[in-house]
């Protein structure tokens, strides 16, 4: 079976980095891209704050270059989740629902997903009012009401973007500060057709059977309920780093977000290396993922010469 230099888990910003460095070092870098291929950027609209790009991109067209530019150098892509991986031994072994990939060294970019706040009625009205992508679904409650419960900067996003849409845009949120950028809660706050739940918790999403028609609000300072119109129920409450593949096998935090070698990109196993929001629970930004996607690449490339590479 073939060997190959390097496997890359994930196509987010981290993970698309590393392989342009891995192509362009002549490793041919084999890509798998994971259910959500190009990462979290997919579910956003315009990035403000990506270099090189004044005037802001769209996540999906931001991605789609990521993923040329990794093309043009030799990358090859292959589709799905890595579903088991062995570091046991070398060469490591990683195992797609296709096919089993042998490999000199790993770089671990898989990122993290959404949380979900697993309210009463959350499952059952998903697709049908709840919502974890006010990008694709925004569009579905133009003219209607529409709820979002965090207080981060995906909140302000996605509350921002819905406004665009809904007749009112009420932001939920738990505590009596946001934990967003100042920048982002200005303006979400400045935005006449949004109104802020302070202090509040999204306690069921109701509906008619077929679609969400309410949620209920309890005031976490008072204890008091009330229930809040809406026909949408958009989820933007942080993510969960994707590691359960990982785990005993490489060292992680008690969030599970993998622990580094000191200031590297080095797992404590020799020739396994991790990059982004897997490992990044401070900055998680689509440039620091992919700084830290080009530092994997380098730490590999160098460990790979080592090795007589
Ligand atoms: P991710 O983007 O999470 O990519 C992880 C990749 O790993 C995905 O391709 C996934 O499919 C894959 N994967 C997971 N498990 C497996 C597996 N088992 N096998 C194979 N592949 C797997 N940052 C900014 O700088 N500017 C912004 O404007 C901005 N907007 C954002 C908007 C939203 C709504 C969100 C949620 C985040 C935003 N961010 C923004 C943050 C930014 O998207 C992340 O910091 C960045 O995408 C992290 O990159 P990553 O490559 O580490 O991980
Ligand atoms: P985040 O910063 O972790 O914020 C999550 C928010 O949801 C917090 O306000 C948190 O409340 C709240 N929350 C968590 N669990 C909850 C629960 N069970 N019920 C109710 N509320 C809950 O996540 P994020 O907003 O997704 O941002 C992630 C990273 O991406 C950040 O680094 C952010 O800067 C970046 N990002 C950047 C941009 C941009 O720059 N344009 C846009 C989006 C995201 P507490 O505050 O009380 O903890």
């Amino acid at each position: 079976m073939e060997q190959h230099d390097v496997v890359i888990i994930g196509s987010g910003p981290a993970g698309l980095t590393a392989a342009v460095y891995c192509a362009r070092a002549n490793l041919k870098p084999v890509v798998i891209e994971g259910m959500l291929a190009g990462g979290q950027l997919m579910n956003t609209t315009e990035v403000e704050n990506y270099p090189g790009f004044p005037e802001g991109i769209e996540g999906p067209e931001l991605m789609d270059r990521f993923r040329k530019q990794a093309a043009r150098f030799g990358t090859e892509f292959v589709p799905g989740d890595a579903v088991k991986v062995n570091f046991s031994g070398r060469p490591f072994r990683v195992v797609t629902d296709e096919q089993e990939l042998l490999s000199r060294a790993v770089i671990v970019a898989t990122g993290a997903s959404p949380r979900t706040p697993g309210v009463p009625g959350e499952k059952e009205y998903a697709g049908r009012g709840v919502s974890y992508c006010a990008t694709c679904d925004g569009f579905f409650f133009r003219g209607k009401e529409i709820v979002v419960v965090g207080g981060g900067d995906s909140a302000m996003e996605e509350a921002l973007f819905l406004a665009r849409y809904g007749s009112r845009t009420t932001v939920v949120h738990r505590r009596n500060a946001f934990r967003a950028s100042k920048i982002m809660a200005d303006r979400l706050v400045g935005n006449p057709k949004v109104e802020v739940a302070w202090d509040s918790v999204v306690e069921e999403v109701l509906g008619d059977g077929a679609k969400v028609t309410s949620v209920r609000l309890r005031n976490v300072k008072t204890g008091s309920t009330s229930e809040r119109p809406c026909a949408g129920f958009f989820v933007a409450i942080g993510h969960t780093p994707n590691t359960s593949l990982f785990k005993t096998l490489l060292p992680m935090n008690a969030e599970g977000y993998i622990e580094m070698a000191g200031a590297s990109s080095y797992t404590n196993i020799p020739g396994v290396f991790a990059a982004g929001d897997v490992h990044d629970h401070v900055y998680r930004q689509a440039v620091t993922a992919a700084g830290a996607g080009c530092r994997a690449a380098i730490d590999c490339e160098r460990w790979l010469e080592g090795e007589g590479r």
